[in-house]
This record gives C-alpha cells, structure tokens and sequence, in this order.
C-alpha cells in the first residue's frame, strides 16, 4: 500500500483512523481521513492519494469500458494535480502517441494504458494523476 502526500509525493504523512485502543489494530480509516491528512515533508495539511487504489480504478474503468464498447478508448479524463501546487486540474490523456488534430486538447500522450498507470505514481513528471474521471473514443473513430 503506498499513500502519499498529493503535493510532494512522499510517504511520511498521517491521516485519521478507527483504532481498537486495546489491540492498537486499525478498524478503518475515518470519513474524508486522505482529504484531511498531515505531510510531515509539507509540515502542513494535505490530500492523500492512495497510490495502487488510483491503478486499479484505471484497470477496472479500462476493463469496464472494453466490456461495454467492445473497442480500447482513445481518450482519459483525468484529475492532476501539479507538484508543490494546490490546485487540481482534469486533463485529457490521450493513449496513443499519434498527434493529430485533437492536438490542442490533449494534455499528454501516452503509449497506452500502462504507460498512463505509471502517471499515477511519482514520476520524472511534475504531476500525479490523482483520480482517473472516464475513457472515452469518439464514435467517429
Ligand atoms: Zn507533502
């Protein structure tokens, strides 16, 4: 399990949880704990991005989408947010490396979906995908 600060991208922070206080065993973690949490890197409140859940959300979208339309989508909307910025941003990826005219809208190419699912975790990259929206492909394509 790899949880980390949206902002920084490291793995000293804390968020709130249910504990059985005479086991110390962790129930579960508490309503909005990863919007609410502590980086010790940023010494401040920050949202929390659970890494893997971030992957297998794009494994099932993609799988669920392939299920559906019978075809890979072209297209991900996803919710960025830039390094040491508080800001999120949905952005379109498009999983192809082919520019064409939809150029103006594209935000970053990708070789694929693997390649997106590894925007989803710190990277040489200056953003983390922090939440996949939807895929989707023109019905003209
Ligand atoms: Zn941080």
């Amino acid at each position: 399990m790899s949880i980390i600060c949206s902002a920084c991208h490291d793995t000293k922070v804390f968020c709130g949880a249910m504990v059985n206080p005479n086991t110390k065993e962790i129930i579960h973690y508490t309503d909005e704990a990863f919007y609410d949490g502590w980086c010790e890197n940023c010494g401040k409140g920050q949202v929390l991005v659970n890494t893997e859940e971030t992957i297998l959300n794009i494994d099932k979208a993609f799988y669920n989408y392939h299920t559906i339309y019978g075809k890979k989508p072209l297209y991900a909307v996803c919710q960025v947010r830039y390094k040491d910025d508080i800001s999120y941003n949905d952005m379109v990826f498009k999983l192809s490396l082919d520019i064409g005219k939809d150029d103006d809208e594209i935000f970053f190419y990708c070789n694929g979906i693997k390649d997106l699912k590894t925007l989803a975790v710190p990277s040489k990259e200056d953003f983390l995908i922090t939440k996949l929206n939807y895929f989707y492909k023109p019905s003209k394509l």
